[in-house]
């Protein structure tokens, strides 16, 4: 039996922060980490960006908390919240006083039946060595979302012959107003990657040393790697089983306690009641695992803080950045107001009641306090108003 006061399960970036607080918090404190991952606590966005520019990898690793218990290479399977245990798959238990599920989320997978373990989903530092070592230079990047979009950018920048296979019809249709997504797609375009829009993979097969991938339309792409970023479901398997309260996500309330008793939850995997947006959400998003983390741990050691923060997310496509808060929706009404046409300005996003819900800030910085305050007063706007841009 292995027991400290504090138990973390997860050891991304939500568990990492939390530990950083609880230490802060409480300095004599016994912590401890049971993460499946080897790699000791890393970021992940450099995973598609700044690794591909020649960051070094070492640059990933995130400060050291001190005298924080790592138990890496173990993957929690048994949460008994009752008797304060946990117990991993190598069938140790581990008591807690307080314990914090920071389990963040698992890939989709393909259902291609036999072709699994020649895909590489993008999520761990492990995937990404996998990526940079694979031979040849032909890349099919499976997705056209966050992940592969990066992906596909930084792989092209880098030398590679990329293809992109997503099912929209532009790339970013799904978040971006329709000018803005056929902009980038043909920019995309412009630099060198082949975009197959409107499409599935079907089927891949292995013809000697290469793949070929299937489109669902009859297309044969033939692959040195093949990449796929088609989402993540939050990794509930362990709150579920030990009847946390769980929809999409772990829910918790505005301290990020869970249903169970002494059990918190923060990161990808946890479903939060945003004040600003007026309802439950899950953020799969940097800011939110460090924001949410930090406020788990404090309140895991007493504080008994509310988590009131709206986060916010980034994204980088070649010279391309932006930084956003709230929903981006294209399905919902959006205003543009552009300092240079799709290279810098801002998107609005409405709700049907002329609120505020959403802020593209492209090509646009320093304004992520201003945009949260947009959203967080929840009243209706002038369109006008909109297009004189936003107050630092
Ligand atoms: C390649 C990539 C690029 C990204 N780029 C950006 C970006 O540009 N901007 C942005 O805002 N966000 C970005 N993100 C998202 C951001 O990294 C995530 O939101 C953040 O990592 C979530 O942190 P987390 O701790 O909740 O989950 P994770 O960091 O996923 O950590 C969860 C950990 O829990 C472990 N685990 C799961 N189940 C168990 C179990 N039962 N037992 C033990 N361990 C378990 C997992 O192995 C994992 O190590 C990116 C993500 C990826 C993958």
């Amino acid at each position: 039996m292995l027991e400290s006061k504090y138990l973390i399960v997860g050891g991304g970036m939500a568990g990492h922060a939390a530990a950083a607080a609880l230490r802060e918090a409480d300095p004599g404190g016994a912590i401890a980490v049971v993460g499946e991952e080897l790699d000791r606590p890393y970021a992940r966005p450099p995973l598609t960006k700044g690794l591909w520019q020649g960051k070094p990898e070492e640059s990933v690793f995130l400060p050291e908390v001190p005298r924080l218990e790592l138990r890496a290479g173990r993957r929690a399977v048994a949460l008994d919240p009752a008797r304060r245990e946990v117990r991993d798959d190598r069938g140790e238990v581990h008591r807690y006083e307080k314990l914090l599920l920071a389990t963040g989320g698992a890939p989709r997978r393909l259902p291609l039946e036999g072709a699994d373990d020649r895909i590489i989903y993008l999520r761990t530092l492990a995937s990404y060595r996998r990526l940079r070592d694979a031979p040849g230079k032909r890349v099919v990047v499976v997705g056209g979302g966050f992940i592969g979009s990066e992906i596909a950018a930084s792989l092209a920048s880098s030398g590679r012959e990329v293809t992109m296979i997503f099912p929209d019809p532009a790339l970013g249709a799904r978040s971006y107003p329709a000018d803005l997504a056929a902009f980038l797609t043909r920019y995309f375009r412009e630099k060198g990657v082949t975009l197959v829009d409107g499409e599935t993979v079907a089927a891949v097969e292995r013809r000697g040393e290469l793949d070929v991938v299937r489109t669902g339309g009859g297309e044969a792409i033939p692959a040195d790697t093949i990449v796929a970023g088609i989402g993540i479901r939050p990794e509930t398997s362990l709150a579920e089983a030990a009847g946390l309260r769980c929809s999409d996500g772990i829910e918790v309330d505005a301290y990020l306690r869970t249903s169970a008793e002494g059990v918190y939850a923060a990161g990808d995997v946890a479903r939060f009641p945003s004040d600003a947006l007026g309802e439950r959400v899950r953020v799969e998003h940097e800011d939110a695992a460090l924001s949410q983390g930090r406020t788990a741990g404090r309140n895991m050691a007493g504080a008994g803080e509310r988590y009131e923060h709206l986060p916010f997310f980034y994204s980088d496509l070649f010279d391309l950045g932006y930084e956003a808060v709230g929903v981006l929706d294209s399905r919902m009404e959006t205003v543009a107001s552009w300092t240079t046409p799709f290279r810098e300005g801002v998107v609005y996003y409405l709700d049907e009641r002329d609120r505020v819900r959403g802020v593209l800030l492209w090509g646009t910085f320093g304004k992520v306090d201003a945009a949260r305050a947009l959203v967080s007063r929840a009243s209706p706007v002038r369109r006008d108003g909109l297009r004189g841009g936003l107050a630092p």
